[in-house]
């Protein structure tokens, strides 16, 4: 038996909708811009390859936790997001496979300290400070693939105290989640228990104090958070 010099770390994980099994984490991948502001072109894929992004997966948050309003910022971001949860993993996994790789689904909140991440971009530095923070990755209970099935469109919406500030269908993602895995696992080998944030939809914003900010998925749920 190991002994540790300092207590280890308790293992992470997430709820599972309507079981109290919990699904154990082991990283948190994100997604950069993954939205089309309009209408693509059939056809011509004159796209981007998608880039990423980690989260410490002790950054999780669960569903109706009240978190502080966080240090170093003045502009707190919500990105609503559908989260990925890998069940099994592999390195260079083709597109056409990738589904049989998908554990379950939820809908996330990748919480960003905007006015960071501006200076990181225009500073050509890393955006760890900026969305790897504590208590920036916002998840909802997993839904397992058997019953979630593998959702290429449904409705993704983000309210905050009520009012509507992101709506789009899942259809819009310019890398689908399939294609999303693909990329990934040609960079880093995926492993059960890791997540991916697959990106957000216009219409992003700020975050006060005693604000309640809901992420919906049609058929997954929804996750609310309230600013402390
Ligand atoms: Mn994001």
């Amino acid at each position: 038996m190991t002994t540790h010099a300092i207590p280890a770390p308790p293992q992470i994980s997430l709820p599972i909708a309507g079981t109290s099994t919990r699904f154990p984490v082991r990283r948190i991948f994100c997604v950069g811009r993954n939205y089309a502001e309009h209408a693509r072109e059939m056809g011509n894929d004159e796209r981007e390859p998608p880039f990423f992004f980690t989260k410490p997966a002790d950054a999780l948050v669960e569903d109706r936790a009240t978190i502080p309003y966080p240090p170093a910022t003045h502009d707190l971001h919500y990105e609503a997001e559908l989260v990925v949860a890998i069940g099994t993993g592999g390195a260079a996994i083709p597109e056409a496979e990738a589904e049989a790789h998908i554990w379950g689904y939820a809908p996330g909140n990748d919480l960003t300290r905007r006015d960071l991440q501006a200076e990181a971009k225009a500073m050509k530095r890393p955006w760890d400070m900026a969305k790897g923070f504590d208590r920036s990755a916002v998840c909802g209970a997993l839904v397992p693939a058997p019953i979630a099935g593998h959702p290429a469109q449904g409705r993704l919406t983000c309210t905050v105290n009520g009012a509507v500030r992101q709506s789009a269908d899942l259809a819009e993602m310019i890398w689908p989640v399939p294609a999303i895995i693909a990329h990934l696992s040609r960079l880093v080998e995926l492993r059960p228990g890791d997540l991916i944030y697959t990106g957000t939809p216009a219409g992003v914003g700020a975050l006060q104090r005693g604000d309640s900010c809901s992420v919906a998925i049609d058929g997954l749920g929804q996750v609310t958070t309230r600013i402390g």
